[in-house]
């Protein structure tokens, strides 16, 4: 998808091209946006002053950069990822007033959830806040999901689902986020980041995780100058020879040093607990165990990141509580995630004490969770505490993490959208 392109090409590319500092926050967010939305792009990475005056017209400590290009001659400087969208005709303004249901989140469950509420007749916007494909399109390559015995990458998987969706007339809102909800006439009146509206007569809420930090100083600040969140699927090329480390021991954590012992000269997995075994699929840790080129160093745990303007060295503490530094020139960090649901604290919805949020029967083992509850019905089995308000896929208390459960709930999550429906105006 991404090519490294370092000749000076003064023809105006057919694709997309990416122009910035290799090792800058803003730049990386620019290539991780479009790589995870299947854009093919070029690559530039301006490495000195005079690459960058000759290639660019602006020298490398300028603001102007990033410098993104499109086919047609236009030329974003320094862009936001929603400038990126708009000009690439993804940013469009709602077509209805309302919606018989809205689908907050466009990763697998969220996705799942449009193409069959779509093709079974309802009226559907789904509202994505970022790239479509959510934890699923950061994935180098998903290998358990049923039908796809070679593995699928997760951007393709997403980018699929995306145009099954659209097929089928459900309206996607991309660079949308959703930041509260009010419940009142048996519909959902929901704020947008934008200043947005949207109303909707049922909604699923496919929000998922985000991405768990480390907690550490100058994490912030080393974003995407060699420290990335997930498996840093566009940067594998960018590791060639070079000595890299990923943290943490559940799949995304293999996948990401898979992909990276692709082109890395070695990978250290770092990981909290004492085997791969209790965190890890199988088929992931054994191909770990064989690969020469990684190593797992169980017990141990990042606790300090060096570094001027790039990473480039760890603090490494192990069980004893002895800390070394390590040289290190990227860290992918992938412990998992918490869901992002602060806005429910304004909802009478409940959420268990990680801020998961408690559907179905599950609601009964929390004292007092349907007291604002209306209908003489019980809640469904992925309803929230409020009527006609679903959850689907990570976002969910007890939810199983993978593709294939997402999918699955954002599916079942559409029956019990239409028995709502039919019960209310
Ligand atoms: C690197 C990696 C590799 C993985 N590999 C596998 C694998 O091989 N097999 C497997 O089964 N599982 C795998 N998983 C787990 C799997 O991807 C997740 O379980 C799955 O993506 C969950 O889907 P979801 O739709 O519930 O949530 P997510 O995928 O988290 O999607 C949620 C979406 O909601 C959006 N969103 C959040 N808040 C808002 C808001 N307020 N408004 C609008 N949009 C919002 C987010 O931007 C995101 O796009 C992997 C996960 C990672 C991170």
């Amino acid at each position: 998808m991404e090519q490294d392109h370092e000749t000076v090409d003064r023809v105006p590319s057919r694709r997309v091209r990416v122009y910035g500092r290799e090792f800058d926050a803003d730049t990386y967010a620019v290539r991780d946006f479009l790589s995870r939305s299947v854009v093919q792009f070029d690559w530039v990475p301006l490495r000195d002053d005079d690459q960058a005056m000759t290639v660019t017209g602006v020298r490398l400590d300028d603001a102007r950069l990033p410098i993104v290009t499109f086919p047609d001659g236009t030329r974003l400087v320094a862009p936001a990822l929603r400038d990126i969208a708009d000009r690439l005709g993804w940013i469009h303004a709602a077509r209805r007033s309302e919606y018989d249901l809205s689908i907050y989140g466009a990763g697998p469950a969220g996705l799942s959830a449009a193409v069959y509420a779509a093709s079974e007749g309802l009226n559907v916007v789904l509202l994505e806040r970022d790239a479509v494909g959510g934890q699923a399109g950061s994935s180098s390559l998903i290998e358990n999901y049923l039908g796809f015995p070679e593995g699928v990458p997760g951007a393709e998987l997403a980018e699929r689902a995306r145009e099954q969706a659209i097929r089928f007339g459900a309206e996607l809102l991309v660079m949308r986020e959703g930041v509260r909800g009010v419940f009142h006439d048996n519909r959902i009146h929901a704020d947008l980041a934008d200043g947005g509206h949207v109303v909707a007569r049922a909604n699923i809420c496919a929000t998922g995780v985000a991405w768990r930090r480390l907690g550490l100083p100058r994490e912030d600040e080393l974003l995407g100058c060699g420290v990335y969140y997930g498996a840093g699927t566009g940067e594998a090329d960018g590791c060639v020879g070079e000595q890299v480390f990923v943290v943490g021991g559940a799949n995304s954590a293999g996948q990401a040093a898979m992909n990276l012992a692709r082109s890395a000269a070695h990978v250290t997995m770092l990981v909290r607990g004492a085997s791969l075994a209790a965190t890890m699929s199988e088929y992931l840790s054994s191909r770990i165990a064989a690969a020469p080129n990684i190593s797992v160093e169980t017990g141990t745990r990042v606790t300090g990141l060096l570094g001027d303007t790039r990473l480039a060295a760890i603090e490494v503490t192990d069980g004893r509580d002895s800390a070394s530094e390590r040289p290190a020139s990227r860290l992918f960090i992938c412990i998992g995630g918490e869901p992002d649901t602060n806005w429910a604290a304004e909802t009478p919805m409940v959420r268990d004490r990680l801020g998961y949020l408690v559907t179905g029967p599950d609601l009964d083992d929390v004292p007092g969770s349907l007291t604002q509850w209306a209908p003489t019905r019980r809640p469904f089995y992925l309803e929230t505490s409020v009527p006609g308000s679903f959850a689907a896929g990570d976002v969910r208390a007890g939810s199983v993490k993978r593709v294939a459960a997402a999918v699955g709930e954002g599916a079942m999550a559409v029956t019990f959208v239409h028995r709502h429906l039919a019960t209310s105006d």
